[in-house]
C-alpha cells in the first residue's frame, strides 16, 4: 500500500510517500526565511507559502520516490494540531487528491506523526512503549500501545512553555536568533554545562514545566555585568532541559516496566538530549529510538508514516468533511474531526 503523506501545520510544507512503511522519497519546501525578521512564524505567511509550494513539493516528492500519482493508494494529512490557515491549505490540498484520485483520506495527529517518524528508520514500535515529545508547542510523556489502533495515555504535559518553545525563547534573550534550537546547540559546543546551576522546574512525576527557567535565564542575563558568557548560558540552559526531560522519561517506562523509549519532534535533534538519553537508558536497561534529525523537525514523511500504519490495520477514511482541530489533543492518530 502506497501512502502519500502531506504536512502543513507550521511553516513547512512537507510531502512524503511510503509504501508498507518504508520511506521512497520525500520533499521539504519552508518558509521558515520569511519569518526570521518577525522572530517568529507568521500564520498568514506561512499560509501563503504552504499555498504557493504545494503543487510542486507533491510533484517533486512523488518524482523522487520513482512512483506515479495514480499508483497512490490513500492521501495522509495533518488536520491538527497547528496554525489554523496553514493546516486548511494541507487539509483542502489533501481532499482534492483524495477526491480526483478516489482514493482514502486519512485526516493524521501532527504529534502521532513525529512519533512514528521513528518506525521510518527503525521499523515497528513494539506492543508497549513511552514516547517523550519534545517540539516546538508540545513537551508530553506518552503511554503507547498501537499507534494505530489504542488510545494514547497521557504520562505528563508541560504546564506551560514547551521545550522548544523555552530553546526560541532563551535563544531570543541571548540575542542568538530564530529558531532557537539548533542556535543554542550550536553556542553550546563551546560552553560548560555546569557553569551556572539553573533550576530543573518540575509539576507532577511525569509533568513538565520550562517557563520558570526561561525566567531564571533571562534574570541572570539582567543582572549580569559585563560581556555576556553566552556559551556558557546556553550549554547550562540546555544542560537543565535535557536534565528534567531525560530523568522523567527513563523513570516512566522503569515504573510502567516499559522497555523502549521513543524520542520524538523537533528538539529530539538535540545532540545533546540525545547523548544523555543513551547513556541514562543504557544504565536503566532501557532500549532508546530516536529518528535522525532530518526527521525530528517536522515533514511529510512522518505522516506517510502514520498513514502506512492505519491502512495496514485498516482503520476507518476520514470523511471527506473533515475538519481542521487546530488545538486537537493527542488521543489518537486519527483525526476524523467534522465540523458540525
Ligand atoms: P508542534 O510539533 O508542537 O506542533 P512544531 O511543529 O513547530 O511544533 P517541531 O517542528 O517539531 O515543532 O520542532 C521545532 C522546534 O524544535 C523548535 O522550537 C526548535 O527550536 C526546536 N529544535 C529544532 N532543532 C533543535 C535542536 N537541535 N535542539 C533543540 N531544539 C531544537
Ligand atoms: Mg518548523
Ligand atoms: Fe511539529
Amino acid at each position: 500500500t502506497l501512502v502519500m503523506g502531506i504536512e502543513s501545520s507550521c511553516d513547512e510544507t512537507g510531502v512524503g510517500l511510503v509504501r508498507d512503511g518504508k520511506l521512497l522519497g520525500e520533499c521539504l519546501s519552508s518558509s521558515m526565511s520569511e519569518h526570521v525578521r518577525f522572530g517568529g512564524v507568521v500564520p498568514e505567511v506561512a499560509a501563503r507559502a504552504h499555498l504557493e509550494a504545494m503543487v510542486p513539493t507533491v510533484r517533486q516528492a512523488v518524482e523522487r520516490a520513482g512512483v506515479s500519482m495514480s499508483e497512490i493508494d490513500a492521501i495522509a494529512v495533518t488536520a491538527g494540531p497547528g496554525l489554523a490557515t496553514a493546516l486548511q491549505v494541507g487539509l483542502a490540498s489533501a481532499k482534492a487528491y483524495s477526491l480526483s484520485l478516489g482514493i482514502p483520506l486519512l485526516g493524521v495527529h501532527h504529534l502521532a506523526g513525529h512519533v512514528a517518524a521513528d518506525t521510518l528508520v527503525h521499523g515497528d514500535l513494539p506492543d508497549r512503549s513511552v514516547s517523550l515529545v519534545v517540539s516546538g508547542g508540545h513537551t508530553s510523556l506518552l503511554l503507547l500501545g498501537d499507534l494505530a489502533r489504542d488510545p494514547i495515555v497521557h504520562l505528563g504535559d508541560t504546564a506551560d512553555d514547551a521545550a522548544g518553545e523555552a530553546f526560541d525563547k532563551v535563544a531570543r534573550i541571548l540575542g542568538l536568533g530564530y529558531p532557537g534550537g539548533p542556535a543554542i546547540q550550536r553556542a553550546a559546543e563551546d560552553g560548560d554545562p555546569d557553569a551556572i546551576r539553573f533550576p530543573r522546574p518540575t509539576t507532577t512525576r511525569w509533568g513538565f514545566s520550562f517557563s520558570g527557567l526561561k525566567t531564571a535565564v533571562a534574570r541572570w542575563v539582567d543582572r549580569c555585568e559585563g560581556p555576556l558568557p553566552v556559551a556558557d548560558l546556553a550549554a547550562s540552559f540546555q544542560e537543565a532541559v535535557v536534565d528534567v526531560l531525560t530523568a522523567k522519561a527513563v523513570d516512566a517506562c522503569v515504573s510502567h516496566e516499559v522497555d523502549t523509549l521513543v524520542i520524538a519532534g523537533g528538539v529530539a535533534a538535540n545532540s545533546r538530549l540525545r547523548e544523555v538519553a543513551e547513556r541514562r537508558c543504557a544504565d536503566a536497561g532501557v532500549t532508546v529510538r530516536v529518528p535522525p534529525p532530518y526527521l525530528c523537525t517536522d515533514n511529510g514523511a512522518m505522516i506517510a508514516a502514520v498513514g502506512s500504519m492505519l491502512t495496514s490495520v485498516d482503520a476507518p477514511w476520514s470523511p471527506l468533511e473533515l475538519s481542521t482541530d487546530p488545538s486537537a489533543p493527542l488521543t489518537r492518530a486519527l483525526l476524523s474531526r467534522t465540523r458540525d
